[in-house]
């Protein structure tokens, strides 16, 4: 997996790190879905999360 992210927005720091928490996001109107989990780009100087991507998207179709 790879990130376009090149610089946080809250501090201009430049090193992240990818982490999930393993709950995985599901549709709604389909309460039964596995769903996907959500992975997050944290940046390493200030904690910010930059982006949450969901890393299987077709899996909440
Ligand atoms: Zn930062």
């Amino acid at each position: 997996m790879s990130t376009t992210i090149e610089k946080c927005t809250d501090c201009g720091g430049t090193s992240f790190v990818q982490a999930s928490d393993f709950i995985n996001l599901r549709p709604l109107d389909k309460k039964l879905s596995i769903g996907s989990e959500r992975v997050y780009t944290v940046c390493l100087d200030c904690g910010e999360v930059v982006s949450i991507k969901v890393k299987n998207p077709e899996k909440l179709i």
